[in-house]
């Protein structure tokens, strides 16, 4: 008999399915889609379908809190009380010795967004530092930039049911079809519906996305933001864009016109490794569309040209009119399940809650008189891999993560292995004991994990979604948020007295209030029972917005669209005799970042089941590397060690290793951040993990 379904939203990817979890009799779980959730109406992906096993099996959990008494001691268990106090005395001592950029917290897109708002607030409005950074910058930044010089602020324009109405789609650095599969599905169902829809996508590799396509640009890695422009002159060469639109709602056309008027079509083919009647096509395909949506994700965002990539990508759009209209807009693709809550919170390093600017003293001080604190630190704080930096050269000495296993998510692992080393004080609060960051911590906090506890997210079309608490937390593992709450408190703060979640959510709603993102009307209850609503929310459209820009009047300070000329570009790591081989990362269909949850479940490990190098023939020829056999890649910083799977499907002179394998399943030469580098996008400060140089070599047994 099954009781109560109670409504949650999926903690894996940004697509933000609804789902219903329910109870048995005997306590059995059972999750399956939430028929009226207006995302996926029912539908779920594997890892969805699967999220009732992460839920039962406790048995990897992180029970109760553990300390070390010194470096070099063995983990203890201790009471929360006394791993609280130890906590606030070592943040304490590191802030009156060294200052309060001593410490930071590095954070994650999974995080609720109640947690990330508290540990935001306790971070900048009370430590004093804007430390503060997240896994999200390893995944959205470059997109946030785009969006902000573009659009002027981070605001995914369009909405979901915009896939209902596009005939042109443009997914360049993304794999929808494994990484987003319920939009995907949409998109999908959309093209049965109308088969003349023209799908055009753009990667180095032939993924299963590629499956549905009409056209596949199969470029060189690194060269997108080329393309993206050859595909702009051929719009305007075509006398394809949209004049009135440009005229009356943009800035920046005749820079942008004078750019890429630069590179003919034909040397952009030849610098893209792609014939040029490819790049006519897709713009073709373009022209001839009412409904224009181009989506993309970490291919271009994860880049030392990221945001160049995003920019070049988003002006296609303005171009053409192709925004604030039904079926159209540029689309970032949301890599986790609450990147984009984390950032209304202002849970990053360099913003401030609801989207205020840290640099701007005026919004300081809104945010300041909001909390009830005399200032905020103008100073920004440290990105991830920065802190990674600071930690390794003395200048940060404490560091405490939630939610995320940097020690494998990372780029260039032994370094971030150095400086967790080098820390002073590390505290890890996790779900699961094998996170391979726990053994450099000198406290590890036991976290409740989904279904768990109560909060909300926010996917990739700006939707809010509420999610139940529907059982309890294993041993004395509690709330990411009353770990802060407790924290807080025994550092003597004031500001962190709160009823219940419903109320730490209404403070961050009400400090929206005037912001381009304000919810300040979305009551928390409304949410409990409705489920969903989108920003902006005003109580006289009780949905929210889904479609931005309607009335063409943009973010910006003067209201108009900025068409974007692209920066310099950034350095690629240099091909050499010794490592000349590109290196991509990516994710497989069934794991979810560094597979704490998902590497625990035996149905999702049987689609890949152990980490392969995707190789292309004549690379693998060239090197007598058959099918299966055990190959050593190379990088400058380290050696993995996989078995090689020979295929067309990539280019040439590239290769491709999933993300997710690490120190969990035993597998350390499995690792792919030992090979990836600290190569940034300049503005973005996102990492590159789309381009390393490597060498290959078949590995036979000394
Ligand atoms: Fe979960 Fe994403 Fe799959 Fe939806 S598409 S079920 S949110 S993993």
């Amino acid at each position: 008999m099954i009781l109560e379904k109670k409504k949650s939203t999926c903690s894996y990817c940004g697509v933000g399915c609804g789902v219903l979890i329910s109870k048995d009799k005997k306590g059995k779980i059972k999750v399956e889609g939430d028929p009226e959730h207006p995302v996926n109406k029912g539908m779920l992906c594997s890892k969805g379908m699967n999220l009732h096993y992460v839920v039962e099996d406790k048995s990897d959990r992180l029970l109760y809190p553990q300390m070390r008494w010194g470096k070099g001691h063995a983990l203890e268990k201790v009471e929360w009380d006394t791993a609280l106090t130890r906590a606030a005395a070592v943040f304490k001592s590191m802030i009156e010795k060294f200052g309060s950029d001593a410490v930071g917290y590095y954070v994650s897109g999974q995080c609720l967004t109640e947690e990330y708002y508290l540990v935001n607030k306790l971070t900048k409005g009370y430590l004093k530092t804007n430390n503060i950074d997240t896994n999200s910058r390893l995944c959205m930044s470059s997109a946030v930039m785009g969006y902000v010089q573009t659009l002027g602020e981070d605001a995914v324009p369009v909405a979901y049911e915009d896939i209902e109405l596009a005939d042109c789609f443009l997914v360049a650095g993304a794999n929808p079809a494994w990484c987003h599969p319920i939009i995907w599905r949409r998109v999908e169902m959309q093209k049965e519906r109308n088969p003349e829809t023209k799908i055009i996508v753009v990667d180095p590799r032939k993924t299963q996305t590629c499956a549905l396509a009409d056209l596949h640009l199969q470029i060189l890695p690194g060269t997108d933001t080329v393309l993206f422009q050859a595909i702009g002159r051929c719009l305007i060469e075509g006398g394809n864009i949209d004049w009135s639109f440009i005229k009356n709602h943009t800035d920046g056309f005749e820079a942008y016109q004078e750019q890429v008027m630069q590179v003919s079509v034909a040397d952009a083919a030849q610098m893209c490794g792609v014939p040029e009647d490819q790049i006519v096509q897709a713009a073709t395909y373009i022209a001839g569309s009412k409904g224009f949506l181009s989506m993309w994700a970490m291919g271009l965002n994860q880049s030392a040209d990221g945001v160049n990539k995003n920019l070049s990508l988003i002006d296609i759009n303005l171009i053409t009119g192709h925004i604030g209209k039904p079926g159209s807009g540029p689309f970032s693709l949301t890599g986790q399940p609450n990147a984009m809550g984390g950032r209304e919170v202002g849970g990053m390093s360099t913003l401030l809650s609801s989207h205020r600017k840290l640099h701007d003293a005026a919004h300081r001080k809104e945010v300041a008189d909001f909390w009830g604190v005399e200032d905020l630190p103008s100073k920004p704080g440290l990105t991830a891999t920065q802190m990674v930096e600071a930690l390794e050269e003395g200048t940060m000495k404490a560091i405490w993560i939630i939610c995320t296993n940097p020690m494998i998510s990372l780029p260039d692992a032994r370094r971030v292995e150095n400086a967790l080393k080098k820390a002073k004080f590390v505290v890890v609060q996790d779900i699961s004991l094998h996170a391979a960051t726990i053994p450099f911590a000198d406290l590890v906090l036991p976290a409740a994990g989904w279904a768990e506890k109560e909060g909300t997210m926010t996917n990739s079309e700006r939707r809010i979604s509420y999610l139940h608490k529907s059982v309890a937390p294993p041993g004395e593992a509690i709330p990411d948020a009353e770990i802060i709450i407790r924290f807080a408190k025994k550092m003597g703060f004031s500001g962190f007295d709160y009823k219940d979640m419903g109320s730490v959510f209404q403070e961050h709603a009400a400090l929206t209030k005037g912001t381009n993102i304000d919810i300040s009307e979305l009551d928390y209850e409304y949410l409990k029972s409705h489920g969903t609503a989108q920003w902006p929310f005003v109580s006289s459209a009780q949905s929210g917005k889904a479609r931005l820009f309607e009335d063409r009047i943009f973010y910006t300070p003067n209201g108009r669209a900025q068409i974007k000329i692209s920066g310099p570009q950034s350095d690629l790591e240099a091909l050499t005799p010794d490592f000349p081989l590109i290196l991509t990362t990516g994710r497989i269909r069934d794991q979810w970042h560094t597979m704490t949850r998902t590497g625990k479940v035996n149905k999702l490990k049987k689609h890949v089941p152990i980490p392969l190098l995707e190789i292309h023939p004549e690379d693998a020829i060239s090197r007598k590397i058959g099918d299966g056999d055990t190959v050593e890649i190379k990088s400058r910083r380290g050696t993995v060690r996989v078995r090689a799977q020979v295929s067309e499907s990539i280019r040439e002179g590239v290769v491709f290793l999933p993300m997710h394998w690490g120190k969990i399943l035993g597998a350390d030469f499995a690792m792919v951040n030992n090979l990836t580098g600290n190569a940034i996008d300049p503005v973005s400060k996102q990492p590159d993990f789309k381009y390393s140089a490597v060498e290959v070599m078949k590995y036979t047994k000394p």
